[in-house]
């Protein structure tokens, strides 16, 4: 996992619907969904379509990996919009507006699981949409100039393009020796990845305030902090010197800053969310230490699994899941401790 295109290619969330599938452990990413929903419905709510309505309207999500959650965003899009347009542009000898909804993710989603489920959420959905799917990474452009009327992104956009390049140099002092990760690493390998995040946060911007029209929606909730607890060790110390997982957790001022040096943003609304892990109430539902520490391995691989593998192997990686699943099992404070994360949405109208 040394270059941009590399990691394109093997990060991926865990493709089909069997136990260790993102589409049956996604239940993190669904609860931050439901505490910013509120916040979604008010952002489209402040779009501003063009005066006599548009007769065909563009939304896409960016990063919808697999499994309901890209389907319940849509839908909450969709409900939102149907409320507006009834609303302001209510006139009888007026069509609705047509829907196109574009699902996208890298290439290496599974997108076939994705579509074959795709029919029956469109039936259930209050209105129907045409569907495309869009293979390509957010850090480019992916569609047209002023195509996108809303754009939403959800639990994506604290994976980076790359894994900092400075962080791969061994030996150098940003090597990050003794972790995966940058929770408890040198303050210098923090600053490499503040550094990528900054730099990937921004070209993200710059790409949709070319394809969303004046007045359109971006609305992107991603894995934050809350201002000033970087440094503060959080995980465990990582065994492999060399696998360094390309995610950064941005604060409010780190997010607002690149939204103002892009510019052609106006943000409406910013909010850190603090969500409880619905793992903690698994430990209630699964009584014995042995089923939780399976779900927990589970869950782990539905976000790392097509990651460790392209680094270390299906043998190893195997191996190192199973030994979680008993570590977690063993790990009577972890089954007992109710745990929290923050994530950040930030709804913004392109001005
Ligand atoms: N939006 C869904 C999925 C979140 S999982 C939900 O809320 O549950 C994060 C998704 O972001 C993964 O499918 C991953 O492949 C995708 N992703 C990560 N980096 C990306 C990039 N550079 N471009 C496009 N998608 C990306």
């Amino acid at each position: 996992m040394d270059s941009s295109r590399s990691l394109e290619y093997v990060l991926s969330m865990q493709g089909g619907d069997d136990d260790v599938s993102y589409a049956k452990n996604s239940y993190g990413p669904a609860a931050a969904l439901a505490s910013s929903k509120t916040m979604l419905t008010s952002a489209i709510d402040s779009i501003k379509l063009t005066k006599g309505g548009s007769s065909l309207i563009k939304i896409a999500d960016l990063g919808c990996a697999v499994g309901d959650n890209t389907f319940s965003t849509v839908d909450t899009v969709i409900e939102a919009l149907s409320r507006k347009v009834t609303v302001s542009d209510g006139k009888s000898d007026q069509p609705e507006p047509e829907l196109e909804v574009f699902f996208s993710d890298l290439p290496s989603n599974d997108f076939n699981t994705l579509f074959r489920s795709l029919e029956d959420k469109v039936n259930s959905s209050s209105h129907k949409y045409f569907a495309a799917g869009v293979p390509g990474s957010f850090y480019g452009r992916l569609f047209p100039k002023g195509e996108l009327h809303v754009v939403v992104t959800t639990s994506a956009l604290q994976w980076l393009s790359q894994v900092p390049e400075k962080v791969m140099e061994k030996g150098s002092k940003t090597w990050n020796k003794g972790r995966a990760w940058i929770q408890g690493a040198e303050g210098d390998v923090v600053e490499a990845y503040a550094e990528q995040s900054d730099k990937d946060l921004v070209q993200f911007l710059k790409c949709r305030k070319e394809e969303i029209v004046e007045g359109g929606v971006l609305f992107m909730l991603m894995g934050g902090r809350p201002s000033g607890l970087v440094s503060q060790g959080l995980i465990e110390e990582e065994k492999r010197d060399g696998f360094n997982i390309p995610v950064y957790l941005r604060s409010t001022e780190e997010i607002a800053s690149a939204v103002d040096r892009c510019g052609g943003f106006r943000i409406e609304k910013m909010e850190v969310l603090k969500i409880a892990d619905p793992m903690n109430a698994k430990q209630q539902e699964l009584k014995d230490p042995e089923s939780y520490g399976l779900a927990m391995a589970n869950s782990v691989q539905a976000g790392l699994k097509p990651m460790v593998e392209a680094y270390l192997g299906p043998d190893l990686t195997c191996k190192l899941f199973k030994q979680y699943a008993i570590r977690a099992a063993a790990n009577k404070e972890c089954l007992e401790k109710n745990y929290f994360y923050y994530m950040i949405a930030v709804s913004a109208i392109r001005v």
